[in-house]
């Protein structure tokens, strides 16, 4: 389906196309037409199959029926700073040729950045990106005008409950006007975001293109290896296989640090990302790497979901994550839109159960490479048998609300 045969608004078609959207994506066919239509929505979808144009695209058009009215009209809340920042300039860019104006909203910064805020959301920008801690301490002070708010948007609402957001959301919708349109994304659909979703949305669609699988083109290989086979075989993955950019993921912060120390000691131009970072550390460090200036990039999972840049070609998950979703997200950072991407996974001795837990979930086997020879023997693929556990493994251990 084509941009043009959804009646937009003159000036927003311009910002489609300058953004080179031809066609709709799956989502945004089902998505933008119950939303032009006021309906309330809950939609699970994977990131990187346009979610986030999906929503932005029939409010916009919906803000441009009307002239502007000095308040904030659309709130869209989401779980961390980066996808904040990233939605607000995916705003910029497609309402670029309209009256539009909007505003990301998100903790961390300096005071001057909370005195820009408030001034902004004084004089009411059209929409605001926010996340929910730092939108709070605003409504605390009382003067964001948001009694004529039109549109709620909740992104990533899985992964907000995740990290512990609840109760915001919660006095954040309670500052807001009953009637109001809300779209509540969830990469996936489990029974507390069901209970949210029955609170806060009225007779809603529900529509559903996720599937807990990462996109086809992706080529995944797993590594089969002992612990201090990793960073010998990670080194030699950098050196051997061509790429633009690679995002490297560690699940934690303390491996994120060693694992940037020992390969800068190598000689490799890397950044890492981590929550320690202060906010204008990580905004540098994205721009390090987005621009093209260093190429690979350690980070925890604060970076695999809702990120994109279109240049990344190679994942490398230098362990398993916990979580079967996070391995969709991280993977999911490669081959974006148009591009292809390779994901390799080390999977050391401990974490055999885990990933065969994953190849469940995606419903694939990953294959297992040859290691190089250099580095010796691995060992045996066999999940069950390293716990001696007959039964396959059903469920994932859900981490708490934690800081990555
Ligand atoms: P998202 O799932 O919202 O993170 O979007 C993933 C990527 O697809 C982003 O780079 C978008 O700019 C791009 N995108 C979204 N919609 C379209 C479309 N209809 N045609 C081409 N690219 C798109």
């Amino acid at each position: 389906m084509r941009f043009t045969e959804f009646n937009f608004h003159p000036d927003l078609l311009e910002g489609i196309e300058a953004s080179n959207y031809e066609t709709a994506t799956p989502v945004q066919e089902q998505v933008i037409p119950p939303i032009l239509a006021g309906k309330d929505i809950i939609a699970s979808a994977q990131t990187g199959t346009g979610k986030t144009a999906a929503f932005l695209l029939p409010i916009m058009h919906r803000l441009l029926q009307k002239e502007t009215s000095g308040h904030v009209r659309a709130l869209i809340i989401v779980p961390t700073r980066e996808l904040a920042i990233q939605i607000s300039q995916h705003i910029e860019g497609l309402s670029y040729f309209t009256s539009i104006s909007s505003l990301a909203v998100y903790g961390g910064s300096d005071a001057q950045n909370f005195v820009g805020e408030k001034k902004a959301l004084q004089m009411g920008a059209d929409i605001i990106v926010c996340t929910p801690g730092r939108l709070i301490a605003h409504l605390n002070m009382g003067y964001v005008s948001i009694k004529g708010l039109e549109f709620l948007v909740l992104d990533e609402a899985d992964r907000m409950l995740d990290m512990g957001f609840s109760d915001d959301i919660n006095r954040i919708i309670a500052h807001l006007p009953a009637k109001r349109q809300t779209l509540l994304f969830s990469a996936t659909m489990p029974p507390k975001i069901r209970k949210l979703a029955q609170q806060i949305l009225v007779n809603p669609i529900e529509i559903n293109i996720a599937i807990s699988r990462p996109p086809e083109k992706i080529v995944q290989r797993a590594f089969v290896v002992y612990e201090q086979q990793k960073l010998p075989l990670v080194k030699y993955l950098l050196t051997k296989t061509p790429y633009k950019s690679v995002l490297i993921f560690c699940s934690r912060k303390q491996n994120v640090k060693l694992l940037t120390r020992m390969l800068r000691q190598n000689g490799f131009p890397v950044e890492e990302m981590h929550s320690d970072l202060v906010q204008s550390q990580r905004e540098n460090v994205l721009m390090s790497f987005t621009s093209g200036r260093v190429p690979i990039l350690v980070a925890t999972d604060i970076l695999s979901r809702g990120i994109d840049i279109d240049t990344i070609d190679l994942v490398i998950n230098y362990d398993v994550p916990r979580d079967g979703e996070d391995y969709v997200h991280r993977i999911g950072r490669t081959a974006r839109a148009e591009a292809d991407g390779m994901a390799f996974t080390l999977v050391g001795e401990k974490e055999q159960n885990s990933f065969a837990a994953i190849e469940t979930l995606i419903d694939r086997t990953v294959e297992k490479a040859v290691l190089p020879q250099f580095l010796g023997d691995g060992p045996e693929w066999s999940p069950r048998k390293k716990t001696g556990s007959r039964r396959p493994q059903k469920k994932f251990y859900k981490r708490k609300p934690q800081q990555r």
